[in-house]
């Protein structure tokens, strides 16, 4: 479970980005994040895995006080949040496989466990095949994968998409929203924060739209709601 209450996030630089924002999210919902440009998607998105902490308010996940939360414990808290990038965010110089070793090595697993759900994930995403290739050697759709493999690996029980399909081409985002949907009905919840309408308005889930800092409308099976 998300709950943010009454948050607001002032960047140095005197913006303020969220203004008063109330929201709860239940574990496993599917939740679309939409708004125009500027309007505090990602600074709401990248509050729920602390990559920024608001100037005042509460953030809890699950157990997590995200507030309270000291710098070191944000590890713990990263292996229930997954997190996966428009640019995917890939290490070049690893192969797929070892994009998504990576990620359990630095949770301490062993070699043994770590084999065996490496090739489980990529698996899922349909990516078994490809396991010693270089993120270069792969279409954006297929890099996304990865980048989804490797957020899904320690099965954080929510995973964030900030714009997962932004820089794919139409056939390919569907691709990757099947995939997302997947991943959505085994329990984790999804939270994609996107400007792809078609997706929002074909594949219904809840829609917050985000404007000005705050919740404009939340939607149980909304539409997209802005011009494309
Ligand atoms: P969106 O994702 O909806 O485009 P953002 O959360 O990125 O919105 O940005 C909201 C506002 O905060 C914008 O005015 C943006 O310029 C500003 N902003 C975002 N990140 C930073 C930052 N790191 N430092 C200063 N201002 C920022």
């Amino acid at each position: 479970m998300i709950e943010m209450t009454n948050v607001y996030k002032k960047y140095p630089n005197g913006i303020t980005a969220i203004n008063g924002l109330d929201v709860r999210i239940d574990q496993g919902e599917f939740v679309y994040v939409v708004g125009p440009s500027g309007a505090g998607k990602s600074t709401f998105i990248k509050m729920i895995y602390r990559e920024e902490v608001p100037t005042k308010g509460n953030v809890k996940v699950g157990e997590f006080d995200l507030v309270k939360l000291k710098a070191k414990k944000v590890p713990f808290l990263r292996r229930h949040v997954g997190v996966v990038y428009q640019d995917f965010k890939l290490l070049p110089r690893l192969t797929v496989y070892e994009n998504v070793a990576y990620a359990m090595q630095v949770v301490g697993k062993n070699p043994k466990q770590i084999q065996k759900r490496v090739l489980e994930v990529l698996d899922l995403v349909g990516l078994k095949h490809k396991v010693r290739m270089f993120p270069n050697e792969l279409s954006g759709g297929e890099q996304q994968r990865v980048a989804i493999a490797r957020a899904i690996t320690n099965m954080p029980r929510v995973l964030i998409a900030d714009e997962p399909t932004g820089n794919l081409d139409p056939e390919t985002a569907w691709g990757i929203m099947d995939l997302l949907e997947e991943i959505n009905n085994r329990g984790t919840t999804v939270i994609m924060a996107t400007h792809n309408s078609d997706i929002v308005n074909r594949v219904r889930h809840r829609v917050l739209a985000v404007e000005n800092g705050r919740i404009a409308r939340d939607q149980e099976e909304g539409g997209y709601g802005y011009e494309s």
